[in-house]
């Protein structure tokens, strides 16, 4: 919702890209090579000792290359984890699209479509949670500038102005809605619900049934909380409802259990950042997208994307 707090978007403005990183860590490794290198060059001094010491390094050599021929999978998983690690999709976070002046949460629709347009021009693909899920936890793959689109609460304006905006571009979102506002003034309707997701265009999740900070309530009410949005979702749009959104980008350890026990699959937060595998499926960032940011600010926060 609008009117509650979250966190400044700097650390996100501010980030070294994930490849970058990766760099870093490689050149650490070659410069420590290359010293064992210089060491292991002393032994072919002149003389007797020489002798011992070129017959040691054969043997020392020998001794390497059967212990490294006998531990490949070592190597692999090294592999593995770095490219894990470079596995990171920005998951942009927008709320109402209607514009209400001075209040950062509801742009205004032109500066929506500049950016859908932005990304289009860009070669950025969008990528449902569904491809994330599988890119992140099984074995699927993503496509070229992955981006995922969602849109917090279930203003109708996700209905009036971004539905037709992502269908023009050719781009594909998730709204999370919170249930028990479907039919309010301001909110989507049940049928407007049942038209985005038989598109295809967007597809619904939850996000709760009244809003609350989930970590405040007690068990039994969180877990009403998770269930009943989930239940009466599914009932609306005809289709499963798997991943959830955290309101107020509340949780906690216990509220991730119950997300977990209640079937979800994944849920987002409001914590700043790309996302990755390595977040576990329960604490996924996402990157907000406020009122007035420039497209130039836009190609800040992506800038990681832009290094791929
Ligand atoms: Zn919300």
């Amino acid at each position: 919702m609008r009117q509650h707090q979250r966190k400044a978007v700097g650390a996100a403005r501010n980030r070294p890209s994930y490849r970058s990183m990766t760099s870093l860590q490689g050149m650490e490794n070659v410069g420590g090579r290359k010293f064992s290198h210089v060491k292991l060059s002393r032994p072919f001094e002149q003389g007797r000792h020489g002798t011992v010491a070129r017959v040691s390094f054969f043997v020392l050599v020998l001794l390497f290359t059967a212990v490294a021929g006998f531990f490949p999978t070592s190597v692999e998983a090294k592999t593995s984890v770095e490219a894990k690690t470079v596995l990171a999709v920005p998951i942009l976070e927008y709320h109402d699209v209607g514009h209400i002046p001075h209040d950062r949460f509801s742009m205004n629709p032109g500066q929506f479509k500049e950016e859908v347009a932005f990304l289009q021009h860009n070669d950025f693909h969008s990528v449902t949670l569904d491809e994330l899920y599988a890119a992140f936890y099984t074995h699927g793959s993503l496509p070229h500038r992955p981006v995922v689109i969602t849109l917090d609460d279930g203003y109708q304006s996700t209905y009036t102005t971004a539905y037709p905006v992502l269908r023009r571009y050719g781009f594909r979102a998730t709204v999370f809605m919170v249930s028990g506002f479907a039919n309010r003034r301001n909110f989507m309707t049940v049928r407007e619900l049942q038209e985005i997701q038989r598109s295809g265009v967007i597809r619904v999740e939850s996000h709760t049934v009244t809003h609350p900070s989930l970590s405040l309530l007690p068990d039994k009410k969180a877990i009403y909380q998770l269930l009943e949005s989930k239940c009466q979702l599914s009932r609306d749009v005809y289709g499963p409802v798997e991943d959830l959104c955290y309101p107020n980008g509340n949780y906690n350890v216990r509220i991730i259990h119950d997300v977990r026990k209640t079937g979800y699959r994944m849920a987002f937060t409001t914590r700043q950042g790309y996302a990755t595998p390595m977040d576990g499926p329960y604490q996924l960032k996402r990157i907000a997208v406020y009122q007035g940011d420039s497209l130039q600010h836009i190609r800040q926060l992506l800038a990681p994307s832009f290094r791929s």
